[in-house]
């Protein structure tokens, strides 16, 4: 018999744990059905692992230099395998919380592969090997996420030719790395083994690295990576790789002049993530997928089907775990019946390289193009006493603004703490607030958040600490 539910929500990670959670407080009887392990991608091979590793090669890199300021380390060295244990020992910590919390809320769990079989029933192959229909009276919600792109040329074997889900687990640092794409994903991890002692190799189809992010900022990162010994291929294409006898691997490219070989030990392909919308029943039961393999929905989370809801990675871009965990509380209380919508102003975006680089709105060139007489703040830096007591001075803050009404449009970060400095820049897009009210807030001294306030005074033609452009 099958069992009955209000709301089945497909996928634990940060759209559907979020979800359900919520759907659990709202008091509607909910399962949430995963088939590999709660907090999905973001939890157990995405943002927070690579984040250990990215926190402990920052580490690393400053223990390196700790002799300036008068502390000297006489030894160091990387211990692969604590590092990873270290890494592991979170994420279990974090996937294990999800679960609590889903049970502590009200929601169930389902441990299984589903696949919809109607409207409102999924069929799950549960670990165990038995077969559950389950079946909803309310809602389905699709947060089945996204996978690793692979390109044709580099079959994956998990030791040579890898993706992110292996590289955040390597249990040695390779002496010599090749990164394929020039995005977030690949920057970010390649800049860890960088960092570790690996000679890192950038591989990049289009002209940039980190295509669609703030010119400017981009470059600071890229003038890092060249410091710290990249090489860069930018309009180069990965043609394919060759694994040799002695461990090695060949990696064929086609750059501007011609072909080319690089010789490496490990080859991380990082070209993005692709929804997993593929074989779960949507298309037998009406759901519309798309040609890129999303599952669309409106403001409300809801698809072309009454009754099928979608969020997260699988609902289209930006893939980000933030989005989605908003997305899901959104949906839970559609389903509720509240009047619930994704009516945000701004999604924030950050890249987790060093320096960080975190926007929300509107880049320079997106601005003028939208036809805005835009107006931009700068700061950097290099002028704040905090950021030169942390040593962290590459870098600025840069306000986009609407000249004639001072309104803030974007705001881009590259330095340190760009992560968390963002979230103002967030909350000043949602409150549409000007530059004016931005340089008028008391921003607490010595802060890094100090650059907010100079940057928005900047493009008042007010900074006191920085020249007025
Ligand atoms: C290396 C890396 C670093 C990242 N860093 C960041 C970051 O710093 N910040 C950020 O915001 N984002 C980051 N992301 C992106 C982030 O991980 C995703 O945006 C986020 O996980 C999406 O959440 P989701 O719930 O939509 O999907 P997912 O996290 O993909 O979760 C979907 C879940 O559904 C399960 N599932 C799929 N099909 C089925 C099925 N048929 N039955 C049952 N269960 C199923 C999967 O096993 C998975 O657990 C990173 C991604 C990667 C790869």
């Amino acid at each position: 018999m099958a069992k009955s539910y209000e709301a089945i929500v497909l996928g634990g990670g940060p759209g559907g744990y979020v979800c359900a959670i919520r759907l659990g407080q709202l008091g509607v009887k909910t399962v949430c059905i995963e088939s590999e392990e709660y907090g999905g991608v973001c939890l157990n091979w995405g943002c927070i692992p690579s984040k250990a590793l990215i926190s402990a090669s920052h580490l690393y890199e400053k223990a390196h230099s700790g002799a300036e300021i008068g502390i000297v380390v006489e030894s160091i060295r990387v211990d692969s395998n604590a590092l990873q244990d270290w890494k592991d020992k979170i994420v279990k910590k974090l996937t294990g919380g999800v679960r609590t919390l889903l049970k502590g809320n009200g929601a169930e769990i389902l441990e299984g592969t589903g696949k919809l079989v109607a409207k409102n029933a999924v069929e799950v192959k549960t670990k165990d090997g038995k077969t559950e229909r389950v079946e909803a009276t309310k809602a389905i919600v699709i947060a089945t996420g996204s996978a690793t792109i692979e390109i044709p040329g580099f079959a994956f074997d998990g030791e040579r030719i890898i993706g992110a889900r292996e590289a955040v687990s390597l249990r040695h640092v390779p002496k010599r790395l090749v990164v394929i794409g020039g995005g977030v994903i690949g920057l970010e991890l390649g800049m860890v083994y960088q960092k570790l002692g690996s000679e890192l190799t950038v591989v990049e189809l289009t002209d940039t690295l980190l295509p669609g992010i703030d010119k400017e900022c981009v470059k600071v990162v890229e003038r890092k990576l060249k410091k710290l010994g990249a090489t860069i291929h930018t309009e180069t294409k990965a043609e394919g790789a060759d694994k040799k006898p002695d461990g090695t691997v060949s990696v064929r490219v086609t750059t501007k002049s011609g072909p080319q070989v690089i010789e490496c030990d490990v080859v991380l392909v990082a070209v993005g993530m692709k929804p997993r919308s593929k074989g779960i029943g949507l298309e037998d039961v009406g759901v519309t997928v798309d040609k890129r393999g999303f599952v669309p929905s409106d403001d409300q989370a809801k698809t072309n089907v009454p009754g099928v809801y979608s969020i997260g990675d699988v609902s289209g871009p930006p893939m980000l775990a933030h989005k989605a965990m908003k997305e899901g509380e959104v949906c839970a209380e559609v389903i509720a019946g509240h009047a619930a919508g994704k009516d945000w102003v701004t999604v924030p975006a950050i890249v987790f390289t060093d320096p960080e680089i975190a926007s929300v709105g509107l880049t320079e060139e997106a601005a003028k193009a939208e036809g805005y007489e835009v107006k931009v703040g700068k700061s950097p830096f290099a002028a704040l006493g905090r950021a030169m007591t942390i040593r962290e001075t590459d870098g600025f803050v840069k306000f986009v603004t609407d000249k004639p009404s001072g309104r803030v449009l974007g705001v881009h970060i590259v330095g340190p703490a760009a992560s968390d400095l963002v979230s103002e820049a967030a909350l000043i897009l949602e409150m549409a607030a000007s530059a004016e009210d931005v340089a008028l807030t008391i921003h607490p001294h010595p802060t890094l958040g100090e650059a907010m306030m100079e940057a928005s005074a900047a493009a008042l033609g007010k900074a006191i600490h920085v020249a007025n452009r």
